[in-house]
């Protein structure tokens, strides 16, 4: 029995993520902090022919992921999707000039801090399983590369939500690096825009989006790691 855990699993591109994991017969962990989303979200992927079970999982929380990761009795793949943008002004911008840094710290907390904490509570486990991947979902918006070039349309200004993108991106790279030669395989994924709730439902349906980071998911043994990737292949740091 191949496991899989989807943090924000109980909606939007986590959700799609645990679908489609599920469709391939992974059994899949869907991580939520909220135990009733977790357990609505189990009822729908079980109703699609899923073998799909609820995590409580706060990723901001290290009891709730210490827990999560006692309950699990191993684990093959760890997609870190959950993920927040903190405040958007108007036109989805947050202007470093007016940064509430309690804003900032809630995003770093879960969009990195978390990633962090869940990685190393799945880390015993994952070490344990012969084919073990994380996937981090990352976004294009983090590319210091893109943002810094003036030809390059990234979108609005997000002073919090894509610097945080960039932490995680650096952190990856550093896990890949140390698990180079384990056989666990570290990667990042960017699904593009997605109509989630996170958007307005502004993007692609997650259906479509939850393709790269499945990908990923499922690399075949010797596969790529410490990458950076969308639908369309590399992006650049
Ligand atoms: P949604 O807002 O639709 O879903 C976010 C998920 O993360 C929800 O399940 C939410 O749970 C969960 N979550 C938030 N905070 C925590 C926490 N502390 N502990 C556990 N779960 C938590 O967003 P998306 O599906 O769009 O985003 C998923 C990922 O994709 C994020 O990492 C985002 O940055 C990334 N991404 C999204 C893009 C887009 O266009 N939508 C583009 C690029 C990247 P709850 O329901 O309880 O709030």
């Amino acid at each position: 029995m191949t496991t899989a855990l989807v943090t924000g699993a109980n909606k939007g591109l986590g959700y799609e993520i645990a679908a489609g994991l599920g469709a391939l017969g992974y059994r899949v962990a869907v991580g939520a902090r909220d135990r009733a989303r977790g357990e609505a979200a189990v009822k729908s992927l079980r109703a699609a022919g899923a073998d799909a079970f609820a995590l409580e999982l706060d990723v901001t929380d290290d009891r709730s992921v210490a827990a999560a990761a006692a309950t699990l009795d191993g684990l093959d793949v760890l997609v870190n999707n959950a993920g927040i943008s903190g405040e958007f002004g108007p036109g989805w911008e947050q202007d470093p000039a007016t940064l509430d840094l309690d804003v900032v710290r809630r995003v770093v907390d879960t969009n990195v801090y978390g990633v962090i904490r869940v990685t190393n509570a799945m880390l015993p486990l994952l070490r344990r399983s012969p084919s073990p991947r994380i996937v981090n979902v990352s976004s294009s918006v983090s590319s210091l590369t893109w943002q810094s070039d003036p030809a390059v349309e990234v979108g609005p200004i997000m002073a919090a939500y894509a610097p945080a993108k960039s932490y995680l991106n650096a952190v990856t790279v550093h896990y890949a690096r140390q698990l180079a030669g384990t056989g666990i395989l570290v990667n990042l994924a960017c699904p593009g825009l997605v109509a989630t709730d996170f958007t307005g439902s502004v993007g692609r349906p997650a259906a479509e989006a939850a393709a790269t980071p499945i990908r990923l998911a499922t690399l075949p043994d010797g596969g790529p790691t410490g990458t950076f990737t969308d639908d369309d292949g590399v992006i650049p740091w």
